[in-house]
C-alpha cells in the first residue's frame, strides 16, 4: 500500500468525503483522485518517467497536492522548493536536483523566462494560474520558449490517455527535500516512498487522526513538517485538509470557526502570534481537539499561557527533514510533559549518545540520534555528507538532548548553537525560556558573541510588549533566575526577530550592533 493507493481507495469507497477545502471551495476524494490521475497522465505525455525529478515552486494550494500525488503515481520524485527563496537559491536547487520539469506558480514566469537557457535539464515548465492575467503573460513569452511552457489548468482539463499506477520499490525516492543547513548550499534529503508512507502512518496513529478530523494546513506545505502532518497523514486517514494559503491569526481563527476544525498544527512562532493576538478568545479554539507544535522548541511559558487562554491541549513533537520528519511526540492519551518533545513514536528509536556514539545515562546531555523506517536514504549526490549524517544505521541529528526515566526526551539546543562562557556551557534555549516567561516580552532569542575574557558572552535580542521595560530591569529579572554566567551581558530591543518561512527564529542572522559589539 502506498499513499497514492490509499487516496484511490478513499475515492472509491467514500467518494463524496471532502479531501480538502481551499478558498471557500470543497474538493472531494473522488475529485482529487481524478485530478491526480489526469495530471499524472499529462506529465507522462510530456515525457516524465519513473525516477525523474520534478521541481515544485508552489505554496499552500490544490496545485501542490495534485502535483505531489501525480508525481508519486508516476514513480517520479517531487522536489518541493520554498517559493520565496531568492532566484539564486532556486537556481541552485533546480540545477543540483537535475529537475526534468518544473511546476510553478505564475509569479515565476519571469524566472522561467530568464532561466530557460540556464536550466539545461528542464524540458517542461508547467505554470499554475492564480490570476486572470496569466494567459496573457504566457502568450507574451518568446516563441522559442513557448513549446516548453504549459498551463496547469489546460493539462488537467484536457485528459491525456490514462496511465496505470507505476510500481515502485519501497527504496525509490519519492521526495527530495532541500534542507537549508547552516553552512554552504542546502542538501537534498532523499526520502523514499517507504519513508514518507511509514512516517505519515505512524504519526496519524499516534495522534489518532480519523475521517472526522479537519486539519488546519497553514504551515507551508513545501516544508517536511506540513508535508507529513497536515498533508500525507490526513489524506492517509481520509480526513479533511483545510488549506490556508498564508498564516495570519485572523485567517486561522476564521477557518477554525467556519470549518469546525479539529486539529491545528503550527510552529511556536504561530502559537505566539495567536496567543498575542488581541482579539483572540477562548471560543476561537473550541472545536480543536488537538493542537500540535513542532519545528522548534515551544517555550514552556508560551505553552502554559496558550493552554490557559484557549483551553486546548498542545502536544509538542520533534523531527527533521532527514527523518521524514517525526521521531518523537507527546502522547495525547496520557499527560504530555511541558518542555519535552515526548517519547519515541511507534517504529522509531531515539537515543542520546556521547562523542563516541555510546548511549549516555538518563538525565545526561548528548547528541540525539535516530533509527527507523522514516530515516532518509541519504543526501542527493553527496555521499560524504551522507556518511557523516548516517553512521551504523543511525541518523545523527546535530541536536543536543536528554532523556528522563519515563522515556521522554528534551531538546537542550542545537549542538552548533551552544555558547561557552568561561568554560561553562550555556544553552540559548534555557535563557530564552526565562525571557519568554517575562510578561512584558513578546519573543526573545539568544546568541553567543566573542568576549576577550570569557571566550564568549551571552547576548539577548528581545521584542517587548511593555514599552517601559528597560535593559536593567530585565538584567535584574534574569539574575533572579539564572546562574551568573548565563545572564545576558547585553540585551538589544528589536521590533521583530528574523524568521524563516516556516516561522523558525533565525538566531544565526542576529548580529550585535555597535552598542553591544
Ligand atoms: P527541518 O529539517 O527544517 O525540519 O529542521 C529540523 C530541526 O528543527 C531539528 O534538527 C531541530 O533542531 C529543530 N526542531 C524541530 N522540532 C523541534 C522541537 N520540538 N524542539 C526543538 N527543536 C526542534
Amino acid at each position: 500500500m502506498s499513499l497514492v493507493t490509499h487516496v484511490q481507495q478513499r475515492a472509491l469507497k467514500n467518494p463524496d468525503k471532502i479531501a480538502y477545502h481551499f478558498m471557500g471551495k470543497d474538493t472531494t476524494y473522488a475529485e482529487f483522485n481524478q485530478s491526480v490521475e489526469r495530471f499524472a497522465a499529462a506529465l507522462k505525455s510530456l515525457g516524465v518517467e519513473k525516477g525523474d525529478n520534478i521541481g515544485f515552486l508552489l505554496g499552500n494550494s490544490p496545485h501542490f497536492l495534485i502535483s505531489l500525488y501525480a508525481s508519486m503515481r508516476l514513480g517520479a520524485t517531487a522536489v518541493p522548493i520554498n517559493p520565496i527563496y531568492t532566484p539564486d537559491e532556486i537556481s541552485y536547487i533546480v540545477k543540483n536536483s537535475d529537475a526534468k520539469a518544473i511546476i510553478a506558480l505564475d509569479a515565476f514566469i519571469p524566472l522561467v523566462e530568464k532561466a530557460a537557457g540556464v536550466f539545461s535539464s528542464v524540458e517542461n515548465y508547467i505554470i499554475c494560474e492564480t490570476d486572470p492575467t496569466t494567459a496573457e503573460k504566457l502568450a507574451a513569452l518568446p516563441s522559442l520558449l513557448k513549446p516548453k511552457v504549459k498551463s496547469f489548468t489546460y493539462l488537467i482539463s484536457t485528459p491525456a490517455e490514462a496511465v496505470p499506477l507505476v510500481d515502485v520499490d519501497s527504496d525509490d525516492t519519492a521526495i527530495i527535500l532541500y534542507t537549508s543547513g547552516t553552512t554552504g548550499h542546502p542538501k537534498g534529503a532523499m526520502l523514499t516512498f517507504d519513508n514518507i508512507y511509514s512516517n505519515a502512518r505512524d504519526v496519524a496513529e499516534y495522534l489518532n487522526f480519523s475521517t472526522d478530523d479537519r486539519i488546519v494546513a497553514t504551515l507551508p506545505v513545501f516544508h517536511v513538517f506540513a508535508l507529513t502532518v497536515v498533508v500525507n497523514a490526513p489524506l492517509l486517514m481520509g480526513a479533511t485538509i483545510l488549506l490556508v494559503p498564508r498564516f495570519s491569526p485572523q485567517e486561522v481563527f476564521q477557518i477554525i470557526k467556519e470549518q469546525k476544525a479539529t486539529v491545528f498544527a503550527g510552529v511556536p512562532t504561530m502559537f505566539n502570534f495567536l496567543y498575542q493576538f488581541p482579539e483572540g478568545k477562548v471560543e476561537d479554539f473550541s472545536t480543536i481537539r488537538l493542537a500540535i507544535s513542532g519545528g522548534s522548541s515551544l517555550p514552556v511559558a508560551l505553552l502554559h499561557n496558550f493552554e490557559d487562554k484557549f483551553k486546548v491541549r498542545i502536544s509538542e513533537g520533534y523531527g527533521l527533514s532527514e527523518a521524514s520528519p517525526v521521531t518523537c511526540f507527546n502522547p495525547i492519551d496520557r499527560d504530555r510533559k511541558a518542555g519535552s518533545i515526548g517519547t519515541s513514536i511507534v517504529n522509531v528509536e531515539n537515543k542520546v549518545v556521547n562523542e563516541l556514539g555510546e548511549e549516555v545515562p538518563v538525565g545526561e546531555v548528548g547528541e540525539l540520534i535516530v533509527r527507523g523506517p522514516n530515516v532518509m536514504k541519504g543526501y542527493y549526490k553527496m555521499p560524504e555528507e551522507t556518511e557523516n549524517a548516517i553512521r551504523n544505521g543511525w541518523l545523527y541529528t546535530g541536536d543536543l538532548a536528554r532523556q528522563d526515566e519515563e522515556g521522554y526526551f528534551y531538546i537542550v539546543d542545537r549542538k552548533k548553537d551552544m555558547i561557552i562562557v568561561g568554560g561553562y556551557n550555556v544553552y540559548p534555549r534555557e535563557v530564552e525560556e526565562v525571557l519568554f516567561a517575562h510578561p512584558g516580552i513578546v519573543e526573545a532569542a539568544v546568541i553567543g558573541v566573542p568576549d576577550p575574557n570569557f571566550g564568549e558572552e551571552v547576548l539577548a535580542f528581545v521584542v517587548k510588549k511593555d514599552e517601559s521595560l528597560t535593559e536593567e530591569q530585565l538584567h535584574d529579572y534574569c539574575a533572579e533566575k539564572l546562574a551568573k554566567y548565563k545572564i545576558p551581558k547585553s540585551i538589544e530591543f528589536l521590533e521583530e526577530l528574523p524568521k524563516n518561512t516556516t516561522g523558525k527564529i533565525l538566531r544565526r542572522t542576529l548580529k550585535p550592533t555597535s552598542k553591544t559589539k
